[in-house]
């Protein structure tokens, strides 16, 4: 049977490096069909995380974010709208079935430069259908398709027209789809994989990241760029309120969009149930945790001695690490 590995699993053996500052680290990233990301990271397309704010703040800051589906055209056109005004890059989620030809065009007429086919099994043929149908109705526009977690999807998607494709399924923060279905393969072996691909689509890191750790291995594993959910759920740009738990804690609310309390909101009903909902510590502004994830991703690759995603992708040296060495990499210091 075969193996595979995610994050925690492994680490990058630093190597010589001549940088002698984290600004000599270029993070720009040709994203395909003229789109050119400052920063390769992209806001999942969940009613938690991507509309107005996150998408006008995260594309001020070199980032996208894909505003999410579960609203009605118009209310989705005016977040793409709001934040175009701002002259923010920004892209609109679509599904596979029902109004999504109309709800992509109406997207794009307000600004969106990315629709994201967003299913969660996107080797599908209804996501060959949809990708036609777009690619039909927007020749021009940036197609993002997905999920996949397999390189035959990867390549399907990219032949169907895709032009860039979410990798991984089952691996994000709020997701049980492995628990729910028995299905799904380890975050970075997706990645890995995917980057054996011939096919000029661009592999997006999609779910599981949980710091800017994780970030680069995903990278250094041929991402040209990630998608956060759970990493910028907790901040001013993020949808929702915040609150106080019992302890004094400041949280805001996060749910995968296919939880129950999610479903019963935008579908009024509960079919499969393959995320829960919860919530996660208050962390502040976007543009400070979005400069620290920066921060930590450009440190990680001088420590790989490479000044571009390329670089770091032709250098990365690669270590699977033990359970033993797992707790060491992350603070373990015994108080007593
Ligand atoms: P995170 O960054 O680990 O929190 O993962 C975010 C990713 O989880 C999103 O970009 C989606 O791909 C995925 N996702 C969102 N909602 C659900 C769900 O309800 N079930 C499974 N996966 C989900």
């Amino acid at each position: 049977m075969k193996k595979g590995l995610t994050y925690d699993d492994v680490l990058l053996v630093p190597q010589y490096s001549d940088i002698e500052s984290r600004s000599e680290v270029s993070l720009a990233t040709d994203f395909g069909r003229g789109i050119e990301l400052g920063l390769p990271i992209i806001a999942s397309p969940m009613d938690t995380v991507s509309e107005a704010d996150m998408a006008s703040t995260l594309g001020k800051l070199g980032g996208i974010s894909i505003i999410h589906r579960y609203n009605s055209i118009a209310d989705q056109s005016a977040m793409v709208w709001v934040a175009a005004l701002k002259k923010a890059l920004v892209g609109a989620a679509v599904g596979v079935s029902g109004d999504y030809k109309k709800r992509a065009i109406s997207a794009v007429e307000s600004g969106a430069k990315v629709i994201c086919i967003d299913v969660a099994h996107g080797h599908h043929i209804l996501m060959k259908r949809a990708i036609k149908e777009i690619r039909e109705a927007l020749p021009d526009i940036h197609i993002m398709a997905g999920n996949v977690a397999t390189l035959e999807g990867f390549n399907d998607l990219a032949d169907w027209g895709a032009d860039s494709i979410r990798c991984n399924i089952g691996g994000g923060s709020i997701c049980t789809t492995r628990v729910q279905t028995g299905h799904g393969v380890p975050g970075l072996e997706t990645i890995l994989q995917c980057a054996k691909s011939d096919r000029n689509a661009k592999i997006i890191a999609d779910g599981g990241l949980k710091n800017s750790g994780d970030i680069v291995k995903a990278l250094a594993a041929g991402a040209d760029a990630v998608m956060l959910g759970s990493l910028l759920a907790g901040t001013d740009c993020s949808p929702g309120t915040i609150f106080k738990t019992e302890s004094g804690e400041l949280r805001k609310t996060y749910r995968g969009m296919a939880s129950a309390a999610a479903q019963k909101d935008w579908r009024g009903h509960v079919a499969s149930c393959e995320g829960v909902s919860s919530s996660v510590p208050y962390r502040g502004k976007l543009a400070d945790v979005v400069k620290e994830l920066e921060r930590g991703i450009r440190s990680g690759l001088s420590y790989s001695g490479a000044r571009s995603v390329k670089e770091l992708q032709a250098k990365a040296q690669w270590l699977q690490q033990s359970n033993a060495s797992t707790t060491e990499s992350s603070a373990h210091i015994r108080l007593r």
